[in-house]
C-alpha cells in the first residue's frame, strides 16, 4: 500500500480528510486543484497538479503520476477521465460512467427508477418550454409546491428552487438561468416529498465489489444545506434496516469501488425514496472519523487501492455532526462563523475539524465538529452549547 499514488481530482474538504487518513497509511495522495485548495497542503511532497479538475489535459497530467484515480468531486470530465484510464492503464474509482450518471441528476433518478428503486415522482423538462412544461406537470398531479431542480453542477441546494405556485413559475425558471434556450442548465420536476426524516447511509464497495455499509443516519438540512448528522438515527431498528437495503440496492446498480453516500427520505408510513448519491466521501458520513471503526475516507482509500474494508461500526453509541457553515464575509464573518469552535473545544467528546479555507463566505463549509457520547440524550446536551452561538438554529 505505501507505494501507492492515488490521485484525487479536487481538493476541497473531502479530499483533505481523505489525505489526513493516507498520512496515517503511508499512502501518497497527489491532488489536482487550483494553487492554495484545502487538501494539497497536508501532503507537501505529493506531486499534485495545479489547476481545474474540469481540464482534460490537467487530469492526463495527474494521471501520468498515480496508479490509480478518484475523485472528491461529481463535477469533472468524464471522458478524459477514460481517456486516462486507457491511456495509463490505471484504474478510475468510481468508474467514469457511474461518475456521468450522477452529474445529471435527472438521468441518475431514470437509471435508478429503472432499476426498481423508490424515488420521488420526476419529470424531466426537455422540450424547451420549461414554463408551460412546468405549469403543466402541476396540474397533472405534481401540484404546488413543486420542486425545480438544475440536472446538472448541482451542490447545497443551489439548484433548486420550491415553486410555490403558478405566479411563481417564471421567476422559479429564471433563478435557475432560464431554462435550456436561455443557455441555462437543463432542468427537471420533482414532487415534493412530504419527509419526516432525512436518513443516510454510506455504503462502500471494494475492487472485488464486496460491499459494507454504515449505520443509518439522520441528516438535518438548514436552506437545503446539511446542518446536523445524528448517527444512528433515532429510528425504528426495521426502518434503519430497510434505508440500509434501499441504499445498497441503489449503489449495485452504478459500476465502480469506492463510498458512496446515499440520501434518502423517511416518509409518515414508514416507507422510504431515495433522493441522490454521491460517488465519494459524503457530509453525512464526517461522524465515522471519530465513531466508527473505520473513517469513511480511509474506507474510500481501502476500497480503491484493493485492501480488505474496515469494520463500519461504530465504536460509540452516540454521535452528532454539525457543519460549522460560513457566517458571513471577511475577518469579522470568520470570527462570528467559528465561534462554535471555541465552545466546542471546551466539550467533553467534542472534535473539531477545520478546512483551512482562507476565505469565509455566507453558507461556504469551512468545518465541522462532530460530538460523542455514552447515549443520543448526552450527545445532543453537549451539541445545544454549540448550536446556542449558531444563530437561526432552531435544532
Ligand atoms: P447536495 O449538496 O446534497 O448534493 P443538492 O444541491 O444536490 O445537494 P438535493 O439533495 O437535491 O440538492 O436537495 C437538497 C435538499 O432539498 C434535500 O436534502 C431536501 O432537504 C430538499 N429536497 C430535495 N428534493 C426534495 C423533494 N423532492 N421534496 C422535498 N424536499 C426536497
Ligand atoms: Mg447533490
Ligand atoms: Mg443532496
Amino acid at each position: 500500500m505505501d507505494k501507492q499514488v492515488v490521485g484525487i481530482l479536487g481538493g476541497g474538504q473531502l479530499g483533505r480528510m481523505t489525505i489526513e487518513a493516507a498520512n496515517r497509511l503511508n499512502v501518497t495522495v497527489a491532488v489536482l486543484d487550483s494553487k492554495g485548495n484545502p487538501a494539497s497542503e497536508l501532503a507537501a511532497t505529493a506531486p499534485h497538479v495545479e489547476g481545474t479538475f474540469k481540464s482534460a489535459d490537467k487530469i492526463l497530467a495527474l494521471a501520468q503520476k498515480v496508479n490509480v484515480l478518484t475523485v472528491e468531486i461529481e463535477h469533472v470530465d468524464c471522458d478524459a477521465l477514460d481517456k486516462a484510464a486507457k491511456e495509463y492503464n490505471i484504474p478510475v474509482h468510481p468508474s467514469p460512467e457511474t461518475i456521468r450518471i450522477i452529474q445529471d441528476k435527472c438521468r441518475q433518478k431514470v437509471v435508478l427508477s429503472e432499476a426498481g428503486l423508490p424515488l420521488p415522482e420526476f419529470r424531466d423538462l426537455a422540450g424547451g418550454k420549461e414554463v408551460e412544461e412546468i405549469k403543466a406537470a402541476a396540474k397533472s398531479g405534481f401540484g404546488y409546491p413543486i420542486m425545480l431542480k438544475s440536472k446538472t453542477l448541482a451542490y447545497d441546494g443551489r439548484g433548486n428552487r420550491v415553486v410555490k405556485s403558478e405566479s411563481d413559475v417564471e421567476d422559479a425558471v429564471e433563478a435557475l438561468g432560464g431554462g435550456k434556450n436561455a443557455g441555462g442548465p437543463p432542468l427537471y420536476v420533482e414532487k415534493m416529498v412530504p419527509f419526516t426524516k432525512e436518513l443516510a447511509v454510506m455504503v462502500a464497495r471494494g475492487v472485488n465489489g464486496e460491499v459494507a455499509s454504515y449505520p443509518c443516519v439522520e441528516t438535518v438540512q438548514k436552506d437545503n444545506i446539511c446542518h446536523v448528522v445524528l448517527a444512528p438515527a433515532q429510528i425504528d431498528g426495521l426502518v434503519g434496516k430497510r434505508a440500509k437495503e434501499v441504499a445498497e440496492r441503489a449503489v449495485k446498480v452504478l459500476n465502480g469501488a469506492g463510498v458512496f453516500g446515499v440520501e434518502m427520505f423517511l416518509l409518515e408510513n414508514g416507507d422510504i425514496l431515495l433522493n441522490e448519491i454521491a460517488p465519494r466521501p459524503h457530509n453525512s458520513g464526517h461522524y465515522t472519523i471519530e465513531a466508527c471503526h473505520t473513517s469513511q475516507f480511509e474506507q474510500h482509500l481501502r476500497c480503491i487501492l484493493g485492501q480488505p474494508l474496515g469494520s463500519t461500526e461504530m465504536k460509540v453509541p452516540a454521535s452528532v455532526m454539525v457543519n460549522i457553515l460560513g457566517l458571513g464575509d471577511g475577518p469579522e464573518g470568520m470570527e462570528l462563523t467559528l465561534r462554535p469552535c471555541a465552545v466546542a473545544m471546551g466539550l467533553p467528546g467534542a472534535t473539531v475539524h477545520l478546512y483551512g479555507k482562507k476565505e469565509c463566505r455566507k453558507g461556504r463549509k469551512m468545518g465541522h465538529v462532530t460530538v460523542v457520547g455514552e447515549t443520543m440524550v448526552e450527545v445532543l446536551d453537549r451539541v445545544k452549547d454549540i448550536l446556542a452561538v449558531v444563530p437561526g438554529s432552531e435544532t
